[in-house]
């Protein structure tokens, strides 16, 4: 499921959201996501660590923040989990986007900020978004003003 915060800047009346969970292509989404791993694209070790084993990764969205400097994204997690049993050939399990029980977790991702380079934290937003986040036009910090949510 996935939920999206709307925000309109109280200054300069821009307006922008924060889209995360499952988008409804997720499975689409996912495939995309282990093809970026595949091709190197967030590094070495993830790419390695899919090379040699079945592993999963959770492609969904979240929102991240940096407490250094307020900067903020909406980015996948992108954290590693290895799938703990050998029952089913890797191909089943290569492109599988449910990791539960069966998955062990392996390692987050690190996201750094892209103003300051430290490392941006996740915001827990499972029961709502409790924070203000910059306007991204004119950095006015704004609450979210509307909920819109999807299957
Ligand atoms: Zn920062
Ligand atoms: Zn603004």
């Amino acid at each position: 499921m996935g939920t999206g915060y709307m925000f309109k800047c109280i200054k300069c009346e821009h307006e922008y959201e924060v889209s995360i969970g499952i988008g409804a292509f997720f499975p689409t989404e996912y495939e995309k996501c282990v093809k970026d791993i595949m091709r190197g694209k967030l590094g070495d070790e993830w790419k390695s660590i899919f090379l040699n084993n079945s592993a999963a990764v959770d492609a969904k969205k979240y929102l991240y923040l940096c407490k250094s400097c307020g900067n903020w994204k909406v980015d996948r997690s992108y954290s590693v989990y290895i799938y703990e049993y050998e029952l089913f050939p890797k191909s089943l399990c290569l492109y599988s986007y449910n990791i539960d029980d069966t998955y062990k977790f392996v390692k987050s991702y690190y996201h750094k900020c892209s103003k300051c380079g430290k490392r941006m934290s996740k915001v827990n937003t499972n029961h709502d978004l409790s924070i203000s986040l910059a306007c991204p036009k004119c950095g006015k910090e704004n609450y979210y003003h509307e909920i819109l949510m999807w299957d």
